[in-house]
């Protein structure tokens, strides 16, 4: 699944950044780690290329990629 290009404009982009107007919320988690303790994200899917993509707070959009997909 390629993503299209609203999803690889938002990639790499800081947190700060609004989702494009093409994803919908699904939920948000957080990760507990020693590391950054405070890491949580939000879960957008694409309703254009149906890519999952994550909103790393703090940090960067990031896109999810399918388990098994090799890395493009
Ligand atoms: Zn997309």
């Amino acid at each position: 699944m390629k993503p299209c290009d609203a999803c690889k404009a938002l990639a790499g982009k800081p947190s700060s950044a609004p989702p494009h107007g093409d994803l919908s919320a699904m939920g948000s988690d957080a990760r507990v780690s020693p590391a950054s303790p405070a890491e949580r994200y939000d879960e957008y899917r694409c309703t254009v290329c149906g890519n999952w993509m994550l909103r790393n707070t703090p940090g960067i959009w990031s896109l999810r990629n399918p388990s098994g997909a090799s890395a493009a």
